[in-house]
């Protein structure tokens, strides 16, 4: 791993009132995350954390007041990870997010974590005490080349080991399919890879209107130049047709195997039905319109 400059914070609390559609609450146990993936959507934060290195190069390790009466929280939503990963390579000597899950204990949270990492594993101890709890790991490819170039994460046969260990372990399973690089990611295969111990999968598009747009142009047209007319199609000329094709393949995909298909629905509504049930969050409200209009 590169070098990463190591700091710590000390905050009143870790829980952050949350404007994500499924959480009461975002758990972000590091400022920065060294996983440095080159669409972080999260990169944003770097101006607000006060340092120059690049995103991926500082995390800052967040120390807080002790979460007190943790069962106040009872029925809310919290989520580990939306602009860090709770389980970077640092938490195995820090234990941050493991601090957060003890001081947890004894509450009834919905809780949810995202992660690239196997990681996680280490606290199913921990994990296995609330009520429902859901594990997602991000797989966009099994392609471990094109993940080397978008990520410093573990490999994606380890993220998938975590997810079979976790399921095993009674915890509820997401596979987040994200961001999906058009031609790049498939999504089918994903899928069956993972489908015997997978609850759900979520579905979200590559969205370039972020400061990295440049970057992965750029990436594209070095790697993958026969893509490079999709990619403007879709990012300079705004145009739908991939994803609408993709919408109704997967829907296709589903009905075939008996799969449940919806869009944008948050995880916690359906219990797990012995098969996986996908979730698009394709971004696009058009993509969504389109998509519910037809299965209507
Ligand atoms: S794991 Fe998530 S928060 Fe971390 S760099 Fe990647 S996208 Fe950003």
């Amino acid at each position: 791993m590169n070098d990463v400059k190591i700091g710590e914070v000390h905050v009143k609390t870790v829980l952050t009132k949350s404007n994500l559609p499924i959480a009461g609450y975002s758990v972000n146990p590091y400022v920065g995350c060294t996983h440095a993936c080159k669409y972080c959507y999260a990169s944003f934060m770097k101006r607000f954390t006060g340092h120059d290195e690049p995103w991926g190069a500082f995390l800052d390790v967040k120390y807080w007041d002790k979460i007190k009466n943790p069962q106040r929280y009872d029925g809310q939503t919290m989520i580990v990870g939306s602009v860090t990963d709770g389980y970077n390579p640092q938490e195995e000597a820090f234990c941050r997010t493991r601090a957060f899950l003890e001081e947890m204990q004894g509450s009834k949270i919905n809780l949810i974590i995202t992660t690239k990492s196997d990681l996680v594993v280490r606290d199913i101890d921990l994990i296995g005490t609330f009520p429902s709890p859901l594990v997602s790991w991000s797989v966009n490819t099994l392609d471990e080349a094109f993940k080397d170039d978008m990520d410093n994460a573990v490999s994606i046969e380890r993220r998938i080991a975590a997810m079979k260990t976790c399921r095993a372990a009674g915890i509820r399973t997401a596979c987040f399919i994200s961001p999906i690089f058009p031609g790049i990611t498939d999504v089918f295969a994903i899928v069956e890879r993972i489908r015997d111990f997978c609850d759900y999968i979520w579905l979200e598009n590559l969205n370039l209107r972020g400061s990295f747009k440049a970057d992965i142009m750029r990436y594209i047209k070095e790697k993958y130049p026969g893509l490079l007319p999709l990619y403007r199609q879709i990012y300079n000329g705004n145009d739908l047709t991939y994803w609408r094709a993709l919408d109704e393949g997967v829907a296709d995909y589903a009905e075939k195997n008996g799969f449940l298909y919806v869009i944008d629905e948050e995880p916690f509504l359906r219990d797990p039905t012995g098969k996986p049930v996908i979730i698009n969050y394709f971004y696009h409200s058009k993509i969504k319109q389109t998509a519910k209009a037809g299965r209507k």
